[in-house]
């Protein structure tokens, strides 16, 4: 799909390379489908990640509506928030963090290294919250001091989760379409880890726009109920779709969402998480990450276990980035 006419900042070192990963194939048994992976943990944004593609086109919008101040909000070790606030600093415009304590976690690692690290050094101040309410009365406090100061504030919403965002996965979509291509092969399945659900609900938009009969399989490592995040995507993908001017699709069949690997919930480190991101590194020279990747691979890991791919099949692990935050999950691989 052709997003020329979308207001677009370049952020991102595109496009991400796309690698076989025939090692982690071998280890993982003779019935494995082919695994390859889409490296967006290197777009290059301060350790790059998944939200630099979006913030390619939220930027876009923050600069062609002439705003002064960039506000967005995450979890303490939010990946989103630090991509946010480089993207702000690249385009010289102040950055508040609303950082809030959804994980519970507080060692001084979890709390001062990794993300929060990066983001102090990129400059956006940061305020860290207890909860949901306190987050919208450190958000108005902020919003008021800009307004204040004459500075039109643009928000970005917690993951860069619209439809606005959701159009730089409409865009990797067709970037895998087109690498696969020259490599002669069809891709099955993406796999990837999905919260906030924009990822998700950009490649279904991309799927559908490309007639693609790939599947777009989300691992809930967010949730509860991974019907909660089917239903998020669902909605942000049909919004996407809207957003870009081909509305009433159907997408319902799209939405795939693999459950049961959150473990404890977000954020918290689990036994496959940690078997995959060590089996990863140990047979790629690949990290993941603890909250993200780590989880989403222990599922791929999972479905390919219990022979739900078979070994003609091509799967693209989407490597969403979260490296940042390894430091701060230094307890979790003692
Ligand atoms: C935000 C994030 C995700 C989830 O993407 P959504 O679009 O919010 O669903 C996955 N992996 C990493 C590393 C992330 O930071």
């Amino acid at each position: 799909m052709d997003l020329t006419g979308f207001p677009r900042t370049s952020l991102g070192h595109l496009p991400t390379p796309l690698e076989r990963m025939d090692r982690l194939r071998a280890a993982l048994g003779p019935d494995c489908p082919t695994l390859l992976v889409k490296r967006d943990d290197c777009t290059g944004l301060a350790s790059g990640g998944n939200k630099t593609r979006k913030l390619e086109f939220l930027m876009g919008e923050a600069v062609e509506k002439g705003a002064g101040a960039i506000v967005t909000f995450g979890a303490v070790q939010s990946n989103h928030a630090r991509q946010t606030a480089a993207a702000a600093a690249k385009l010289g415009l102040p950055c508040d963090l609303i950082l809030i304590e959804m994980v519970p976690l507080d060692s001084a690692a979890y709390r001062g290294s990794g993300n929060v690290l990066y983001d102090l050094l990129l400059g956006a101040r940061v305020h860290l919250v207890k909860d949901d309410r306190r987050a919208s009365e450190a958000f108005q406090a902020v919003a008021d001091a800009h307004a204040k100061a004459g500075r039109g504030v643009y928000v970005v919403p917690i993951g860069g989760s619209n439809a606005v965002g959701s159009l730089g996965y409409i865009d990797a979509f067709d970037e895998i379409e087109r690498q696969t291509e020259a490599m002669g092969i069809s891709v099955d399945a993406i796999v990837f880890g999905s919260s906030s659900g924009g990822t998700q609900a950009g490649l279904i938009a991309g799927a559908t726009l490309a007639d693609s009969a790939t599947r777009i399989m989300g691992v809930n490592v967010y949730k509860k109920h991974g019907a909660d995040i089917a239903s998020a995507v669902h909605a942000l993908a049909l919004e996407t779709l809207h957003h870009v001017g081909v509305p009433l699709l159907d997408v319902s069949k799209r939405v795939h969402v693999i459950d049961g690997y959150q473990g404890e919930g977000y954020g918290l480190p689990s036994d496959a998480m940690r078997e995959a991101v060590t089996l990863t590194a140990q047979t790629e020279g690949l990290l993941l990450d603890p909250v993200y990747s780590g989880k989403a691979m222990a599922a791929l890991i999972g479905h390919v276990r219990r022979a739900k791919f078979t070994r003609d099949q091509t799967v693209v692990f989407l490597h969403t980035g979260g490296t940042a935050a390894l430091p701060a999950y230094v307890d979790a691989f003692r």
